[in-house]
């Protein structure tokens, strides 16, 4: 019972905090969602012995930083209800309607792109031998991130999950070994990268730092050990400069914050491995930050730095101007700082300093403000050649700045152009939606698309010519007999298929 009692108390302090921005009647259909993960999840418990029911209350509460609508909190304490046993989508949809029932359902889906355990249907293809031989580790892991992003059709989905992994990490000592290294090792590789593209740093960077001593545990302690050594000299040097920056600031009137940021222990690591390993070249263990009103007062800072400070030549970075390929932006410089010590300045804005710490959730949180007007949506504008797929989300994020409705906004499907089918080795194909088990064999090699006589998806016989879903495993029949017909020229959706049928038949056949 006293358990019971913490749950509630923890839920007391959740509801007050999103009363701020929520009204009684959403706050009413909340109370309701957590009385029915109450009955859901009684009596049962995580493997630390406390109540299930602490984790998605505090999967809610996590997200409260970045003040989510109502739908989302409903969402977040209900995600994982689908798991239990007479509980389906229907009971949700009944209670709670659509959208928070499409939400619970998109969290549970999710659950099942996992790296490395074999019990679910998505892995099972996918830890084929053959596969991660051709594709390779990391094209591996990129294609199933991809994956992620595409099954998802509303942001606030992957916002949950990634919350919820954010309360797993903290909570993964009492598990078993091998398994929390498994949980880790997903974390590293398939969430912390995608909260990295949605300019998530700070979820980004907990993620990484709570996985790191799992996936690395000797690595980890030794760099926790050294920095441990380094870091006190180094402050002493991060606080006097944060004093006399302060004073010449007040002095000429730029009104600004200035924190020091010791920089995260994995992304440390990672850089150090690009330096050398040399500690000492590392100058942003502990970046100042320096965060001013806006663009020009960032500018107008950076000058002031300068005149206290020599740069170092090539180190200084003007983000503002060209952002980072995830919307990323501030001013970076590298100087010699009181008494010779090396500093990395960061000088943003305060939406840009909202960017960089929840991206993606930042402008969420600031629309949702009521006290800010639509003059306070930025824009994000990123630089063009990137990734591919990435252009998706940069569309989206510049959609961003001026569309009124953020619900729709938010429901913008990534990829609602592609769709991602399986061969029954696993492998990843990814097509132009609309395409056909024709697209599917020509994509594997051009002599399966020339003989393919049938096709399964799901071990279900469909016609040559329907159209694939994503998730679908396509297996294609084929017989030597059979040659490129000319009426597949008018229901192929790819440019290969369509050039090799028409050598086909410009070769004289
Ligand atoms: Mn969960």
């Amino acid at each position: 019972m006293a358990k019971t009692k913490a749950v509630r108390d923890q839920y007391a302090a959740l509801r007050t905090r999103i009363s701020e921005w929520l009204s009684p009647r959403e706050l009413k259909k909340i109370d309701e969602a957590f009385a029915f993960a109450e009955r859901v999840h009684a009596g049962e418990r995580r493997a630390s012995g406390e109540s299930y029911l602490r984790h998605p209350v505090e999967v809610a509460n996590i997200l409260a930083s970045i003040r989510p609508d109502a739908a989302t909190v409903m969402a977040a304490i209900l995600h994982d209800t689908l798991e239990e046993k007479p509980y389906d989508v229907r009971h949700i949809k009944r209670a709670f309607g659509d959208e928070v029932a499409t939400l619970v359902e998109g969290v549970t889906k999710l659950d099942r792109i996992q790296l490395n355990e074999t019990s679910s249907w998505f892995s099972i293809p996918l830890l084929h031998r053959r596969t991660k031989e051709r594709l390779g580790h990391e094209r591996h892991v990129e294609s199933l991130r991809k994956m992620l992003l595409a099954m998802t059709k509303d942001i606030r989905v992957i916002l949950i999950k990634l919350a919820d992994r954010l309360d797993n990490m903290r909570t993964l000592a009492p598990l078993r070994p091998d398994k929390r290294r498994r949980i880790a090792q997903d974390t590293l590789e398939l969430y912390a990268p995608i909260a990295n593209r949605l300019g998530m740093g700070e979820w980004r960077g907990e993620l990484q730092d709570l996985a790191f001593p799992y996936v690395y545990p000797q690595e980890h302690a030794a760099l926790q050990e050294r920095v441990a050594r380094f870091l006190p000299r180094y402050e002493v040097a991060v606080n006097q400069a944060k004093q006399i920056l302060a004073d010449e600031f007040a002095k000429v009137g730029i009104k600004a914050e200035i924190h020091g940021r010791v920089k995260h222990l994995y992304s440390l690591w990672l850089k150090l491995q690009r330096y050398d390993n040399d500690l000492e070249r590392i100058y942003d263990l502990i970046a100042l930050r320096v965060i001013v009103n806006d663009d020009t007062a960032c500018y107008h800072a950076l000058g002031i730095v300068h005149k206290l400070w020599k740069p170092l030549f090539g180190r200084i970075k003007d983000y503002i101007s060209l952002p980072k390929p995830n919307g990323y932006q501030s001013l970076h410089t590298t100087v010699f700082g009181p008494s010779g010590h090396i500093l990395e300045v960061q000088i943003r804005s305060r939406p840009m300093h909202a960017w960089s710490d929840q991206g993606i959730a930042a402008h969420w949180l600031y629309s949702g403000a009521k006290e800010q007007g639509s003059d306070k949506r930025r824009s994000v504008v990123v630089s063009r050649n990137e990734l591919g797929w990435l252009d998706e989300i940069r569309k989206w994020q510049q959609s961003l700045s001026n569309v009124t409705d953020l619900k729709a906004t938010l429901k913008t499907d990534f990829f609602s152009d592609r769709i991602f089918c399986f061969t029954p080795a696993g492998d990843i194909v990814d097509l132009p939606a609309g395409s056909t088990p024709i697209d599917f064999a020509y994509q594997i090699h051009t002599t399966v698309g020339d003989r393919c006589i049938g096709a399964t998806a799901d071990n279900k016989n469909i016609s040559l010519t329907a159209a694939l879903k994503n998730g679908q495993i396509v297996e294609i029949r084929t017989s030597d007999k059979q040659h490129p017909r000319r009426d597949w020229l008018s229901v192929v959706k790819t440019e290969k298929a369509r050039s090799r049928i028409r050598t086909h038949f410009t070769n004289g056949h």
